[in-house]
């Protein structure tokens, strides 16, 4: 097996064992439990396989107390050198999980259409009865096929959010950097709570799908990091947070709508004036463009940004690379 073959293997390895510990994903976690199945570090090995024996599982504070003590490599210096070797790993893992996400994705439609059309069919045969029952048969076996699907897919969306909190601090996404979706719905609640007039805007980058169809997720990945810089720039000082995938959410206390529009406004030029090239081929990428919807926000963040989505789910419809807020009649 390659290097890195091993080291995914480590990486769901490192999390299973976290979980048969309840012990939560969290970096120095995750650290420690890299350094345990690697055996990076022996003496920690040692003293993990002692309290473990006799079938004990693992402790917050055991975690806590190894990672102080523990000789030479767990210190600081050891977590850094590991953040390259997991930041690999994590990028590896996250594009394995996106692709599978993918073509499950795909798979389901595919199902759904064959499902569909052979119904169809078996309405039209339905004076031969055993034609029928082959076909009512095989349509069985197609919804079979789709809920295991389902359920794969269900199950590669949990892995993968397994993994970014491992990688993750609470509060920030391991990628873009950007406050998560969980800071930004903190943050919302909190301004709600005081009463803080805002405007939201949710943005999300069009076709991005077919960027990373065409030049792989690692590509994929860096137009998000130019996306998210960019927004975060221009929409400065208003905070920027990754919502999800290539969704991300502006929120900007004490704007009015009109204002907030000016402001994403700005952004989506900023960024489609962004001239892509892949680094290592200078391939050109085209260029990359979001759709925005905006909602004024009073006590109920919730539904603003569910106002905002559907706003964003016009401007999608209507064409793309646009931004729609509507000011109450
Ligand atoms: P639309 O204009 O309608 O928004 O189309 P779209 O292609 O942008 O939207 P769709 O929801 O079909 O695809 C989003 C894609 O984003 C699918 C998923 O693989 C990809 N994605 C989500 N998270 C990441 C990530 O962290 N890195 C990369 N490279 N791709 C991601
Ligand atoms: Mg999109
Ligand atoms: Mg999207």
């Amino acid at each position: 097996m390659d290097r890195k073959k091993i080291n995914r293997k480590t990486a769901t390895e490192a999390i299973r064992f976290l979980d048969a510990n309840m012990l939560d994903a969290t970096p120095t976690n995750y650290t420690f439990a890299y350094l345990y199945l690697t055996g990076a570090n022996g003496w920690l090995r040692k003293q993990v396989d002692g309290i473990t024996d006799g079938g004990v599982r693992l402790h917050q504070k055991d975690v806590d107390d190894l990672m102080d003590a523990a000789p030479g490599e767990t210190g600081h210096g050891a977590a850094s050198t590991l953040d390259a070797q997991m930041d690999e790993q994590q990028a590896g893992l996250r594009h394995q999980m996106l692709s599978f996400a993918d073509l499950t994705a795909k798979a389901l439609n595919n199902t759904g259409a064959f499902g569909r059309e052979l119904a169809e069919s078996a309405e039209q045969a339905s004076g031969t009865r055993d034609l029928a029952s082959v076909i009512s048969a095989m349509i069985e076996k197609t919804a079979e096929m789709e809920r295991r699907l389902a359920e794969t897919c269900r199950e590669t969306e949990r892995l993968r959010q397994d993994l970014d909190a491992a990688r993750d601090d609470a509060t920030r996404d391991a990628l873009t950097n950007l406050p998560n979706r969980r800071a930004i719905d903190r943050q919302l609640k909190t301004f709600a709570d005081h009463g803080m007039p805002m405007a939201i805007a949710f943005c999300d980058i069009d076709h991005f799908k077919s960027i990373n169809d065409r030049f792989g997720h690692a590509v994929g990945d860096r137009v998000l990091k130019v996306v998210a810089e960019t927004l975060a720039e221009t929409m400065a000082p208003h905070v920027v947070g990754r919502f999800g995938g290539e969704e991300f959410v502006v929120v900007l206390p004490q704007v009015d709508g009109a204002t907030a529009f000016t402001l994403v406004e700005k952004a989506r030029t900023a960024v489609g004036e962004r001239n892509l090239r892949v680094r290592d081929t200078d391939e050109v990428i085209g260029q990359v463009t979001f759709s925005a919807g905006i909602a004024l926000c009073g006590n109920d963040p919730e539904a603003a940004l569910r106002e905002a989505d559907s706003l964003l789910y016009e401007a999608k419809s209507s064409g793309r690379n646009r931004t729609i807020y509507k000011a109450a009649a």
